[in-house]
């Protein structure tokens, strides 16, 4: 990290913020065991029926309006510059749905050194705006075993735009053969080139045991296998 002057965000920048946590680790994908700050938007375009977060969105069963907070960017720049961590991870909920705000807080961060990832199901193309230097989207669309129609999950001109922004790796929960002829199917029809299967599973020996069955075909197809490091760490 360098010590570079960093431009105020608009005071009047807002996100709906869901939560902020870390210093932690981020979990999976190309990043794995990195110290990272994470910063939890709420809001999502998609209804998962494994979600693990679904106090961002799920109004049938929660309060969005308690679980989330209009939080300023001004804020979050602040808090997040406070930690002397590399990497800060924008997640969600689909934190692309407030994608007008989010070079506001991108922008000073990364020009105090830090890296970001943008997490997103891959249904909403980025804005250029967003497109910046030291960014890297991860992206993760849905498979059929997230139980969402294709039409709601698939949206090709938004995965057409994030492959094509050379910024974007894309990461699949995979239980089975079944999801990783699913995966492979999208990965050739949007020229995915760096796909990471996370392995399923709520227990270490879960996520192992799933680990194992897949790897063959993740070697043989030429993709990154990632296990999740807070499931083997602390199960959840
Ligand atoms: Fe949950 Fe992500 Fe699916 Fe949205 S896209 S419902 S946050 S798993």
């Amino acid at each position: 990290m360098t010590a570079t002057a960093v431009s105020a965000p608009s005071r009047a920048a807002e996100l709906l913020l869901a939560e902020r946590f870390g210093p932690t680790l981020q979990g999976e994908g190309p990043s794995i065991g990195q110290s990272a700050l994470f910063i939890r938007l709420s809001r999502c375009n998609l209804s998962c029926t494994w979600c693990d977060t679904p106090y961002t969105w799920d109004s049938a069963r929660f309060d969005l309006r308690q679980q989330s907070e209009r939080t300023s960017v001004a804020d979050l720049v602040a808090w997040a510059l406070a930690h002397p961590v590399p990497l800060i991870v924008i997640t969600g909920g689909e934190p692309l749905l407030q994608q007008r705000h989010l070079p506001a807080l991108a922008e000073p961060l990364l020009q105090a050194g830090r890296r970001l990832e943008i997490e997103t199901n891959g249904t909403v193309a980025p804005d250029s705006a967003l497109l910046l230097a030291g960014l890297r989207f991860n992206v993760s669309p849905k498979l059929a075993n997230a139980g969402v129609p294709a039409d709601r999950r698939i949206k090709s001109a938004a995965l057409e735009a994030l492959s094509a922004s050379g910024k974007a790796v894309f990461k699949f929960v995979a239980r089975d053969a079944a999801d990783l002829a699913d995966l492979a199917e999208l990965a050739e029809r949007f020229a995915m080139r760096q796909v990471w299967v996370m392995p399923e599973g709520v227990t270490a020996d879960d996520v192992l045991g799933c680990a194992q069955a897949l790897a063959e075909t993740v070697i043989a197809r030429g993709w990154s296998l990632s296990l999740r490091l807070h499931v083997l760490l602390w199960g959840d």
